[in-house]
């Protein structure tokens, strides 16, 4: 009797269950384990596909049975199952990684501390107007590895976050972007940012000189490391102070995109996104389209008709002409400088959460500039009331979102803007990101009503 080689997935979120289906698929025998309880959903699908699974528990005899391991990207290193895979050179891989080795199409990557999401959605926006048939995939929507084994897409756009870059090995981007590399997740690297830069850089593993690198310049991180890695895709850069030929640059209030061809202009303002940053992501991802063939009028109406996610500078109201603004995806500094960059009305900035070890220094000189008051909304404010005391004329303390919204609007000149950009992690008040910003959104309405 032969044995089939046995994949053991850690993990039953969308991208573990996504995995577990597709190894089934091609032929493995399956065992997924998570320690948590599943959702429903999730257990249902693999009852229905008869793959056995256990949760609330990882039992080792059995995991160390695998031929290869599929680890979902919330399980950190130092895990003791990881550490006994390692001890045991059993080979540990992402859902990418697997789903990657089933698929021939056009592979686009998108990566960086911040700007992932809005930039994987416009490419991916960008592609679809142009008519191509085209998937969205990896930290978003449907997993990879369901979506490679129900659908022949010819080109995924693909999140990437460093955790699924850290257990990918053969998988090939045709086309990468990498947006900027900040401190983030430090907890996740040893402390160390050098090997966070390192996972980041592995979305250029495997890359030829056929694929296509675009990476934003002025990232300090970026610039230093790319003689060190000696990239062997063609370089696409992304400058707002160059103009790189082929690259992409601003310039007299126009978008410049040319991958190696004809320029592709288009005027800023007309634009939907708005703030330095999402001109980087714009540069980005139009250079991404055009780098795989999108043509000039397809770039042009996908720019124009884009919609961003939630939550990201996301207009929430306006209460007797203050405007509202939740931004509660901001959740480290680097997002934050961006967004207030992007203000120009004067700003009651709404801040706090977890801290995720936050060094403050580069807001500073623009809080000074823009910042009215801060509201510190958060269980454990020490660290934002220390820094930032002796900068804004006003602070403010508290652990309800609807004491920080009316505090706003009492604080708010009429044209002055309430931002929610919290700089920290949202679980000590809030399930996550989306319920933080759900919360603030509600808390606008609610006091739209009675004051409108
Ligand atoms: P990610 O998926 O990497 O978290 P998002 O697109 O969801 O990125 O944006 C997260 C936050 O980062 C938002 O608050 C947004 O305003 C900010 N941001 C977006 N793009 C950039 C960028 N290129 N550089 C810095 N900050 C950015």
């Amino acid at each position: 009797e032969v044995k089939m080689p046995l994949m053991v997935v850690l993990g039953g979120g969308e991208s573990g269950a996504g995995a577990a289906l597709l190894a089934k698929a091609k032929g493995y025998a399956v065992f997924l384990s998570d320690k948590s309880l599943l959702q429903e959903s999730y257990r249902q699908i693999l009852q229905q596909n008869d793959i056995p699974f256990e949760e609330g528990q990882h039992t080792e005899d059995r995991i160390l049975e695998a031929t290869e391991v599929v680890k979902s990207p919330g399980i950190p290193e130092k895990a003791p199952i990881i550490q006994k895979l390692r001890e045991r050179n059993i080979p540990v891989i992402s859902e990418i990684e697997l789903a990657s080795r089933y698929t021939n199409a056009h592979l686009i990557g998108i990566t960086g501390s911040n700007g992932k999401t809005t930039t994987t959605l416009l490419v991916y926006h960008l592609l679809k107007t142009a008519g191509l048939n085209v998937g969205l995939a990896g930290n978003i929507g449907d997993s990879f590895a369901r979506q490679v084994l129900e659908n022949s897409f010819d080109y995924y756009v693909l999140e990437l976050s460093s955790f699924q870059l850290d257990d990918m090995y053969q998988a090939r981007m045709n086309v990468a972007i990498l947006l900027n590399i900040t401190p983030d997740h430090l907890d996740r690297y040893e402390y160390q940012f050098q090997n966070y830069v390192d996972s980041k850089f592995r979305v250029l593993q495997n890359m030829t000189p056929d694929d296509a690198f675009i990476y934003y310049q002025e990232s300090p991180a970026i610039s230093a490391e790319l003689p060190v890695k000696k990239p062997v895709a063609r370089l696409l850069p992304v400058s707002l102070v160059d103009t790189p030929q082929p690259g992409a640059y601003l310039k007299d209030g126009f978008l410049v995109v040319n991958d190696g061809d004809l320029d592709f202009k288009t005027a800023l303002a007309d634009l939907p996104l708005k703030g330095k940053h999402n001109a980087i992501n714009m540069l980005a991802a139009t250079l991404a389209a055009q780098s795989v063939g999108v043509k000039p009028e397809a770039l042009q109406t996908g720019l124009q008709t884009f919609q961003n996610a939630a939550h990201r500078l996301e207009p929430a109201g306006d209460v007797k002409g203050v405007h509202f603004i939740n931004d509660s995806k901001a959740t480290n500094v680097d997002s934050v400088y961006y967004a207030l960059e992007s203000m120009t009305t004067p700003v009651i900035w709404i801040a706090g959460g977890q801290d995720k070890g936050n060094e403050y220094d580069q807001l500073a000189s623009l809080v000074q500039e823009k910042v009215k008051a801060l509201i510190c909304l958060g269980k454990d404010n020490r660290k934002l009331v220390s820094y930032f005391s002796d900068l804004v004329p006003t602070l403010f303390e508290t652990q309800d979102v609807n004491e920080a919204v009316a505090k706003g609007l009492e604080l708010a000149n009429p044209g002055d803007t309430v931002l929610l950009s919290p700089a920290c992690a949202s679980f000590d008040l809030f399930r996550n990101y989306l319920d933080r910003g759900d919360q603030f959104k509600e808390a606008v309405k609610r006091i739209m009503n009675i004051k409108q």
